[in-house]
């Protein structure tokens, strides 16, 4: 696995697979609402998320280069940071507690730590909504796209980036309005060579969005 190819505008090749790793050349994207992009990051690149609009939420999940299977944990990044949270200078890790980024700048600091994403199962059972487009179908997309088994993506594997939920003392979870203002980011750099998927996150039957889903964009640097 040491002879990465350079393979700039292959992102829509479906034939690219883990030997052939489809690196992402630096550059700017602007996600559409309900928007998506697969991105695989060389050990030391940055990928910068930023809110353009303000109260929007990134859905996004990685796994490794030389080994697929292993994933971004968000239980294995609570246990390893001792942190519920995900803040400036910590760590996410693999499930195997191999460090896979650290967030090297933050302007926001509230991201949803717990797992999950949204798809039109959970729309279905919580909302009463069907066929709903959710983060899942993105990130099944992105990882098709990136010729990986999208049957593998699992909840664990996704942290909701300046997602908002309040953990009340009386065991209730309840989604709120994210806090971010426009212009708001969050830097990670990859401490390995990673695939990510990303999904500018759909959702908008509850305040997740501030319900009113917008752009974001997406630099790697
Ligand atoms: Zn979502």
């Amino acid at each position: 696995m040491n002879d990465h190819q350079m393979t700039p505008n292959r992102e829509h090749d479906m034939t690219d697979t883990a030997t052939t790793t489809p690196f992402t050349e630096p550059g700017t994207w602007v996600l559409e609402p309900k928007g998506r992009k697969a991105i695989v990051l060389r050990k030391g690149q940055t990928m910068t998320i930023t809110d353009l609009e303000g109260q929007q939420v990134m859905d996004f999940i990685a796994s490794m280069v030389d080994d697929p299977v292993e994933r971004l944990s968000a239980m294995f990044t609570r246990v390893s940071n001792g942190m519920w949270d995900l803040k400036e200078g910590y760590t996410i890790y693999s499930d195997k507690c191999r460090p896979m980024f650290k967030v090297v700048a933050d302007d926001n600091g509230i991201h949803n730590m717990t797992g999950g994403y949204c798809s039109k199962y959970s729309n279905s059972i919580r909302y009463g909504v069907e066929e709903t487009w959710g983060c899942l179908d993105n990130l099944v997309g992105d990882w098709q796209e990136l010729g990986l088994d999208e049957t593998a993506i699992n909840p664990d594997q996704c942290i909701s980036l300046f997602m908002n939920i309040h953990h009340h003392a009386d065991g209730r979870m309840e989604i709120v309005e994210p806090t971010t203002k426009p212009g708001d980011k969050i830097v990670l750099e990859a401490l390995d060579d990673v695939y990510v998927g990303l999904s500018n996150c759909p959702e908008e039957h509850n305040p997740c969005n501030a319900f009113h889903v917008t752009p974001m964009e997406v630099t790697v640097a």
